[in-house]
């Protein structure tokens, strides 16, 4: 029997994985977030002190950088050469040099081969910035999440506030919109806006409506799928 994958890309704090998430518990598929992975490449940079926009030194810890990715009841659990890194991979350092990482091909390369083999054999809800364009082209559905900067930024401070992190506002908008335009203007595998995808904006939603309105999109693709 086939599988089948559900692409949701997006800009930084459009609430892809809480929802991705929560729709992959719903259907019982695997969750697979990309972006942890492109944070523990910056891990790695980091604590070898490597600058993160030094693409021939990242390249260079690409070697002896072994991700593998587990899933326990919490969901994804990401090791970086064995070690747990799941929560380490989530200060606004990370961030910040996961999207100086991601802007380089040898990074990307290594990634995409093991986002493909994850979801090679599996039902997979992946998100992403360039899942329905790159790792997954032929994606059964396909949806790009976005919302204002400023409703994303609030997004990330309550996050941030709710987890203890002393971060203003400010500078989590400046975080945003500097990982926007990284992404945005990268030469391989920018963010942007697969032709055959569903665009949803989340600006103003509660939660529970995204995953709503998100699940009646899916139900409906995948019952249009199951008549062809
Ligand atoms: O999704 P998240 O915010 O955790 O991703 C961290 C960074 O990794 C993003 O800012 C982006 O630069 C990069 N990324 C990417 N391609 C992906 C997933 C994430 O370039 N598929």
């Amino acid at each position: 029997m086939s599988t089948v994958k559900i692409a949701i890309d997006g800009p930084a704090g459009a609430g892809k994985s809480t929802i991705s998430k929560a729709i992959a518990e719903t259907l019982d598929f695997i969750y697979i977030d990309t972006g942890a992975m492109y944070r523990t490449v910056a891990l790695k940079a980091i604590t070898n002190h490597i600058d993160t926009k030094d693409a021939q030194a990242v390249c260079s810890v690409l070697d002896d950088l072994n991700i593998t990715i587990r899933y326990d009841k919490n969901g994804q659990v990401i090791f970086l050469n064995g070690k747990d890194v799941t929560k380490e991979i989530r200060t606004p350092d990370v961030s910040i040099g996961a999207s100086d990482v991601a802007v380089i091909p040898e990074v990307r390369l290594k990634l995409v081969q093991l986002q493909r083999e994850l979801a090679s054999d599996n039902n997979v809800v992946m998100d992403g910035r360039d899942v329905g364009t790159y790792v997954l082209p032929d994606a059964d559905i396909k949806i790009f999440l976005t919302a204002s900067v400023d409703d994303r930024a609030k997004r990330r401070y309550e996050e941030m506030l709710e987890k203890g992190c002393e971060y203003s506002f400010n500078e989590i908008k400046k975080d945003i919109e500097y990982r926007d335009q990284n992404d945005r203007n990268r030469a391989f595998a920018p963010l942007k806006i697969a032709e055959d995808a569903v665009v949803l904006d989340t600006s103003g939603n509660e939660l529970h409506e995204s995953i709503e309105m998100i699940l009646k999109v899916i139900m409906g693709k995948m019952n249009k799928n199951d008549e062809k």
